[in-house]
């Protein structure tokens, strides 16, 4: 299984080319893009071909998430004329994002998720946790190629990893802040990024949705030192085989 970063900028882009949440995962003959935050469509082109796209995954409807959606509405449907691409949301977001297009011509198939939810898509197999984020937002566990990786999406701690079964091969953990300065309780700092991937038995962890302010430097020492070990970094078109 290949994980490719499309974008990790935490909730707004970064200065050159920072695109906000995106990453593009590979296993068997799938490809699944999770999470469509702004910036990221441009940077998947650049790593698989449209056409190849077996579905989409999109957390929840913060922009930072799911606006570049409509550019891959626009290339499918008036492109490539390709309709019923699986994607799958919270509940309710389809009617919200659907304000700005009036309609989508079937260009989709949306499948509303929640939390305990399963499914398979082709050769992956995924399961979905309702995180603690202020917006239905739920974290995906995606299991192919006898891998399996957990994307916490965005969340507070009253949501952990340990949600998943234990022993993950690599958890992606949104750490959007540092902990002395967590400013709100809506997201991770690095610490409880670390804590919960150790509390969850997880064999890696990356660490993502840094504010772009922040100094990523003593996020990185941060969420090392609570995870027991050193932990990745997310960074643009990296890509990682898990
Ligand atoms: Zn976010």
């Amino acid at each position: 299984m290949d994980l490719t970063v499309l974008g990790c900028s935490g909730s707004y882009g970064a200065p050159a080319g920072g695109a906000c949440s995106g990453y593009l995962i590979r296993s068997g003959g799938t490809a699944l893009w999770v999470d469509c935050g702004n910036g990221t469509f441009a940077n998947l082109q650049r790593h698989v071909a449209v056409e190849d796209l077996d579905g989409v995954v999109i957390t929840h409807g913060h922009p930072d998430h799911s606006v570049d959606i409509y550019g891959l509405h626009v290339l499918l449907r008036y492109g490539l004329e390709r309709k019923g691409l699986p994607v799958f949301t919270p509940e309710g977001l389809e009617p919200e994002l659907r304000h700005l297009v009036r309609d989508w011509d079937d260009t989709f198939d949306w499948i509303e998720v929640g939390d305990g939810d399963r499914t398979t898509l082709a050769d992956v197999e995924l399961a979905f946790s309702r995180t603690d984020h202020p917006p239905p937002t739920v974290a995906v566990e995606i299991t192919g190629d006898d891998k399996r990786l957990v994307y916490t999406a965005d969340t507070n701690t009253g949501w952990t990893v340990g949600a998943f079964a234990p022993g993950a091969d690599l958890v992606l953990s949104e750490a959007t802040y540092q902990h002395a300065t967590k400013p709100a309780p809506i997201h991770l700092s690095a610490r409880e990024a670390g804590e919960g991937a150790r509390e969850a038995g997880a064999r890696k962890l990356m660490l993502t949705h840094l504010w772009p302010r922040l100094d990523p430097v003593l996020s990185v020492a941060e969420g090392s030192e609570a995870f027991g070990a050193a932990v990745m970094l997310a960074a643009p078109h990296m890509t990682v085989t898990i």
